[in-house]
C-alpha cells in the first residue's frame, strides 16, 4: 500500500465525516446529546491535517497515529472508541495485508473496541455496523469493495429499531427505539468512504 493510497484513504475519510457533520449531529440530538458530529469533524479535521505525515508511515503505524488523533481529538465515548478500533488494526494488521489478513485484523479491533466499550452486538451502537461488515469481509468473495457499502448501510438501517443498552442513548429506555445510532452512521459512512478509495483504484 503506498503512500499516495494512504493519503486517498485518509481524505476520503475525513471528507465524508464532515460532509455529514450535521447529520451525525441531528441523530446524536435525536437520542444522545448532539455532538457526534461535531465529535468526528473536529477527530478527522485533525487527522486531515497530518495526513501527509501518517501517509508516510507504514500502515500499522499509519494506524496507530489515526487512533492516537482520534482519542485525543473526538471526545464524547466515541473518540476513545473509534481510536481503540484504529489502533487495534494498527497492531493486528501487517504492512501489506491480504484480504484474509486484513479481515482477521478487524475482527481482532473490533474485540477490542467490545472490551473498551463493555458492549455487545445488538446494543444500538457502532458495533452493529463493525460486525456485520466485519462478518461480510470475512466471508470474502467477489466485489467486496461495492458489496461492504450495502452491508454497511443495511446495518445501520438496522439500529433505528433497536433499543439502545450502551452509551448516552441507553438513558432514553425504549424511547431510543425509531432513530439510527449516530455511531452506527459514521461507522457505515467511513467504511463507504474506504470502500470507495478502493473502487477506484
Ligand atoms: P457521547 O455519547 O459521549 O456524546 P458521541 O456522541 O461522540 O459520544 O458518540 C456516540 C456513539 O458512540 C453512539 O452512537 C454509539 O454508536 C457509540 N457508543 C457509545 N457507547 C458505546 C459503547 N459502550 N460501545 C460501543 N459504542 C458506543
Ligand atoms: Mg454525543
Amino acid at each position: 500500500m503506498d503512500q499516495d493510497f494512504k493519503r486517498r484513504l485518509i481524505g476520503a475519510m475525513a471528507d465524508a465525516v464532515i460532509a455529514h457533520a450535521e447529520e451525525l449531529t441531528a441523530l446524536d440530538s435525536a437520542i444522545g446529546d448532539g455532538d457526534h458530529g461535531l465529535n468526528m469533524k473536529r477527530g478527522f479535521e485533525a487527522v486531515l491535517a497530518e495526513a501527509d505525515t501518517i501517509a508516510a508511515k507504514p500502515l500499522p503505524d499509519a494506524l496507530k497515529a489515526i487512533g492516537m488523533a482520534l482519542v485525543m481529538k473526538v471526545g464524547g465515548a466515541s473518540g476513545p472508541l473509534y481510536g481503540t478500533l484504529a489502533m487495534g488494526l494498527g497492531k493486528a494488521l501487517p504492512a501489506e495485508p491480504t484480504a484474509a489478513e486484513a479481515a482477521m485484523a478487524l475482527a481482532r479491533a473490533i474485540e477490542d473496541v467490545k472490551a473498551r466499550g463493555k458492549s455487545d452486538a445488538g446494543q444500538k451502537t457502532m458495533l452493529d455496523v463493525l460486525i456485520p461488515v466485519q462478518a461480510a469481509f470475512a466471508a470474502n468473495g467477489d466485489d467486496l469493495a461495492t458489496r461492504l457499502p450495502a452491508v454497511a448501510a443495511q446495518a445501520a438501517d438496522a439500529t433505528v429499531p433497536m433499543k439502545a443498552i450502551r452509551g448516552r442513548a441507553s438513558f432514553l429506555g425504549e424511547r431510543s427505539i425509531g432513530h439510527m445510532d449516530p455511531g452506527a452512521r459514521s461507522s457505515s459512512l467511513l467504511v463507504q468512504a474506504i470502500c470507495s478509495v478502493f473502487n477506484e483504484a
